[in-house]
């Protein structure tokens, strides 16, 4: 591998999105050693990786969670869901550590038979840009994002207008908004951890986001030389 042992985050992209939304995912996965490989819409089954990265994105269908599209529903991209959730399948049952961010975060919670909140009023906040901090979350302390904070309390960024409903069976909230909104989940395990803020664009910037992407590649790497 001409990759020099740095640990392999595979990241799902859909082409209809752009490539250019991925690329603050790849920056914030390269910035703390690994390496990012793409996994475009119709991959049947993951390469050689040492972690999945479910990115940011537009609205899972919500015929998989058993519900009739919501009117306020965005765009929908079918191809990518079932993408993304045969690979999220695939990453559990190698045990291979995953992280979600916002769609990510609804993908992984839609897997494992939740729900999610078609539409919220408040939390997409874009006007100040992408880094914008528009709101408080309370996070429990011992969690990956409370460890990776060193605090109860976090200003994040908000950019979403969908949330989870029903936490699935098998997930912990870990944070929450005023609101009473999920902000983080994870399993008990600590493998699969996910945040529906935006820490991609905030690692260059908050120590907390960039420690966030650090304790997941060094998941990745534990998990890379378990499996060697
Ligand atoms: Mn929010």
């Amino acid at each position: 591998m001409p990759n020099n042992g740095r640990p392999r985050i595979g990241i799902t992209t859909s082409p209809r999105r752009g490539a250019e939304y991925y690329v603050p995912y790849q920056r914030a996965v390269e910035a703390v050693g690994a390496q990012p490989v793409e996994l475009p819409p119709g991959t049947a089954s993951l390469p050689p990786v040492d972690g999945l990265l479910l990115p940011g994105g537009w609205d899972v269908d919500p015929a998989l969670y058993g519900e009739e599209p919501d009117p306020k529903i965005g765009p929908i991209d079918r191809d990518l869901d079932d993408t993304e959730l045969r690979l999220f399948g695939q990453a559990r049952a190698q045990g291979l550590p995953v992280l979600g961010i916002c769609r990510g975060q609804q993908v992984i919670n839609v897997a494992m038979g939740g729900s999610l909140v078609q539409h919220l009023e408040g939390h997409e906040v874009r006007s100040f840009g992408r880094g914008h901090l528009a709101h408080t979350i309370d996070v429990d302390p011992g969690s990956e994002l409370g460890r990776a904070a060193g605090k109860d309390k976090i200003r994040v960024n908000s950019l979403h207008h969908q949330a989870i409903g029903t936490l699935a069976p098998g997930l912990v909230q870990t944070a929450r908004g005023d609101d009473g909104t999920v902000e983080a989940v994870e399993t008990s395990d600590g493998l699969i951890v996910a945040v529906q803020c935006h820490p991609e664009e905030l690692a260059c910037d908050l120590p907390w986001a960039r420690r966030l992407f650090e304790r997941f590649v060094e998941r990745a790497r534990r998990s890379q030389t378990l499996r060697s």
